[in-house]
């Protein structure tokens, strides 16, 4: 039988956390932070509360409209930023726009160049142009996959080289709802937070070795990317405030986890993942089955009874072939 590596985390409880941090509760204090996207909304509370519990903060907005379009604005960051000085906390402001490699690099510079390091990056902007497929210009599929997808590998690869020259790092993606279950006129959108998760996947595995834990949030707040969506009555329970404190405990000293989807939103939380069922194998493993085996073997094939999270590729292929040295199924 191949052993399967499923990327065990060991869960503490809130005493044995407190014991072995070095710090009491979740704190930042020495700790550079960057988030992407935080003149306003969830990114703005993540700068916010990031600052109040300690860590130095870049504020990252270019300031633009809801699509991505206009000219951009330095007041959204430069808010955000005398919000922290007059808590008392350490930032400075980031127009640059992180759908280019120029600018990934710039936003890190800053924060290189302020406070000296890198140790929490939150990839949070984030812009709409939904339309139903058909509807949908290249050009808007494009504008969306360039602030979320690229922006992510354009902010998160200089942050991850500062990350690994000091062992240590936390990463956090934002994924939506739209990506993990559908939604109807996203597609562009969609695509692009899903394809964070596949980012996710394979960088938590590059980044064991350094120290560096990668994770992502499914958010549902009210927000201006959000205000015409979400229903209007629900606006109160859909504080943004409510998916902050999740957010701070994967960006913490003390967060176990890597590679995980968490959903957060109305004070409920929970977490995502993708599942693999045992499926069966047809035949002896020489012969191929045929389409009309595939067939009467459907229902088998989907079944999720017994399903199981495989950590990376290496876990499915292991199945894969434990399965494979299993008696056949007669077909
Ligand atoms: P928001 O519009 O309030 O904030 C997003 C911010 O990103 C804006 O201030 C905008 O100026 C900034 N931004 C856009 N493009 C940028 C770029 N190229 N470079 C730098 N900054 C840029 O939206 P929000 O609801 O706070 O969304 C934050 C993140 O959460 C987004 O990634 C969004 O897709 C995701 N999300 C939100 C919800 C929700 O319910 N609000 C649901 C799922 C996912």
């Amino acid at each position: 039988e191949v052993v399967i590596d499923r990327g065990l985390v060991e869960w503490l409880t809130p005493e044995e956390i407190e014991q072995r941090s070095k710090r009491q509760g979740i704190r930042f204090d020495d700790q550079v932070a960057v988030v992407t996207g935080a003149g306003q909304g969830l990114g703005r509370l993540y700068a916010l509360e990031l600052a109040k519990r300690g860590a130095k903060v870049v504020v990252n907005d270019l300031g633009g409209a809801r699509d991505g379009s206009g000219q951009g604005s330095s007041t959204p960051a430069d808010k955000v930023v005398e919000e922290i000085k007059a808590l008392g906390g350490e930032a400075v402001a980031s127009y640059d726009s992180v759908s280019t490699p120029e600018g990934g690099e710039a936003i890190i510079d800053k924060a290189v160049e302020a406070f000296g390091r890198v140790d929490i990056l939150i990839n949070n902007a984030g812009i709409l142009r939904d339309k139903s497929l058909t509807k949908m210009e290249a050009s808007e599929w494009d504008a969306v996959m360039s602030v979320h997808l690229d922006g992510a590998y354009n902010v998160t690869r200089p942050a991850y080289i500062k990350m690994r020259e000091n062992g240590y790092g936390r990463i956090i993606v934002t994924t939506s709802a739209a990506g993990l279950y559908g939604n109807f006129g996203q597609t562009n959108y969609s695509a692009a937070k899903m394809a964070l998760v596949g980012f996710m996947n394979s960088l938590k595995l590059e980044g064991e070795k350094n120290g560096i834990k990668i994770n992502a949030i499914a958010p549902i707040a009210m927000t201006r990317l959000t205000e015409d969506i979400l229903p209007p009555d629900l606006s109160e329970k859909l504080k943004p405030e409510f998916v902050t404190p999740l957010v701070m405990f994967l960006c913490s000293e003390q967060c176990p986890v890597t590679g995980s989807i968490y959903n957060a939103g109305m004070g409920y939380y929970n977490r995502a993942a993708i599942v693999t069922g045992p499926g069966v194998v047809l035949g002896d493993g020489q012969t191929i089955p045929t389409a009309e085996e595939i067939a009467r073997n459907s229902k088998n094939i989907a079944s999720l009874e017994g399903a199981a999270e495989c950590y990376s590729i290496t876990a499915a292929l292991g199945d894969m072939l434990n399965a494979v040295g299993k008696p056949v199924l007669k077909t």
